[in-house]
């Protein structure tokens, strides 16, 4: 049988589920608990979702999501700033799809593009690079959002522009960087949580050593896996034997891709481009030196430079351009609408937490934990803002399940998002609307519930 077929074999993956139960149960009894256990990946979350290993483990072992979806985890000031990109007259905004209906405060991409924005869905930083390439009187902004392993390709896209001789390309970098995180979610002991699942590819690009730290200083272990159901079952079942023999070394399982050093090729394409500095996480706020920044010397390329936005070295909310805020009042006010095609917010007022965007609909601002200011043309949002009752702040730092969320399939459904979580294809949310607790073992993640 091949390695692949191996990967994918629902008996063996049956086989497996068997032990693992076995010796969840064992570590378990022990605990006096289920065996907590948190993914930090979202590709690993929909494979645990949709494999069934979510149900079939429940009772014995919970599978909690962490920081692991980029989109997810971009600020909500990061949102706004994108939003307010794609208002600029001649700009067109190219993005991986997920970013397009992340709600904003006041509005998301898809909402502008039906306003009259350009918005263009690419699959890679290449596509934008060609996009520019074809409409050099437009400037085209990426929206580099993701971790190790999508800012190696924005890297290169620079460097392809730069080659070209291209002036009217620039990436708005807002790339992250996972052990940073790993080390404050761990460090703030919120989740409490008995081992780690490492992502696969993020470690194929930094090595496995870069997590080393975690059980060397919180004790804990973590295998680095990939993400067919043996692939988790396996690390499940090595996290599980490490629980009970007290040894909290990570192990690197997914050894046909990863290498302990990981990708220095790719880790050069980075630091050629980028340098690291503070930026902030949804749910987390800052975490220092987490984020990747475009170098001075390729200053050029950089859309926060171009655009003079601020970089995400800034604590205490982002002051963003407004256009045409015509009133700060009494609830319910309503603003006149400015049919220009190319002035796609129309007019907004900002009221006593309504708004109101040129029709006679006032709806709820929906700032919780966070504030939104109008003064003068200008308006603030605090990056701690998370839509009303939305709890993915929580969520993404392993505190809650999806399920813990009042909105959760209620008011908030992929069909009418209300957090990035339900949004993204990644989410945890998204994960567990699709799949529910499904018990059924499959090979793959491709299956459909029901
Ligand atoms: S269910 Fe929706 S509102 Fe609740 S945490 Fe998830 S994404 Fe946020």
């Amino acid at each position: 049988m091949s390695v692949l077929k191996k990967l994918n074999d629902p008996q063996l993956g049956r086989q497996m589920v068997k032990i693992v139960k076995e010796q969840a149960a064992r570590v378990a009894e022990r605990l006096g608990r289920a065996v907590r256990l948190m993914e930090v990946c979202g590709t690993h979350t929909m494979a645990i979702s949709s494999t069934g290993l979510r149900g079939l483990l429940s009772g014995l072992m919970e599978l909690r999501s962490g920081p692991g979806c980029p989109v997810c985890v971009t600020a909500a000031g990061d949102i706004e700033q994108m939003i307010a990109i794609s208002r600029v007259p001649g700009v067109t905004v190219a993005t991986f799809g997920d970013m397009v209906r992340v709600p904003g405060v006041l509005s998301s991409l898809e909402r502008e593009r039906a306003r009259g924005a350009r918005v263009q869905i690419v699959y890679s930083p290449a596509d934008a690079v060609a996009l520019a390439r074809d409409n050099p009187a437009r400037e085209v902004v990426f929206l580099g959002v993701g971790f190790e392993t999508t800012a190696p390709l924005a890297a290169l896209s620079i460097n392809e522009a730069a080659q070209l001789g291209l002036s009217n390309f620039s990436v708005y970098s807002i790339h992250k960087l996972v052990p940073p995180v790993m080390r404050a979610l761990l460090g703030a002991g919120e989740a409490r949580v008995d081992g780690l699942i490492l992502p696969g590819h993020v470690c194929a690009v930094t090595g496995s050593k870069a997590f080393a730290f975690i059980g060397e200083e919180y004790g804990i272990p973590a295998v680095v896996t990939g993400f067919t159901m043996v692939d988790i079952l396996d690390a499940l079942h090595v996290l599980l034997n490490k629980m009970q023999t007290g040894d909290s070394r990570v192990v690197n399982g997914y050894r046909w891709v990863v290498r302990d050093e990981g990708n220095l090729q790719a880790q050069g394409a980075i630091k050629d481009c980028f340098y690291p500095g503070d930026a902030i996480w949804r749910g987390f706020g800052v975490i220092n030196n987490s984020g990747l920044f475009i170098k001075e010397h390729l200053a050029r390329y950089d859309a926060m430079r171009k655009f003079g936005l601020d970089t995400l070295e800034r604590v205490g909310g982002l002051d963003l351009p407004m256009p045409e805020v015509d009133s700060v009042g009494g609830a319910g006010q309503c603003a006149s609408c400015n049919e220009s095609p190319r002035d796609p917010m129309g007019s907004l007022s900002v009221a006593g937490g309504f708004v109101s965007d040129g029709g006679a609909v006032t709806q709820p601002v929906g700032i919780a934990g966070g504030k939104m200011e109008a003064v003068g043309n200008r308006f603030t949002v605090d990056d701690a803002a998370e839509p009303r009752g939305c709890r993915c702040g929580e969520l993404l730092r392993g505190i809650i399940t999806p399920p813990d969320c009042a909105l959760f399939g209620r008011k908030c459904t992929p069909a009418s998002p209300v957090g990035p979580c339900m949004v993204s294809s990644e989410g945890a949310c998204a994960a567990y609307y699709r799949y529910g607790a499904t018990t059924t073992l499959v090979p793959g993640v491709e299956r459909l519930k029901g």
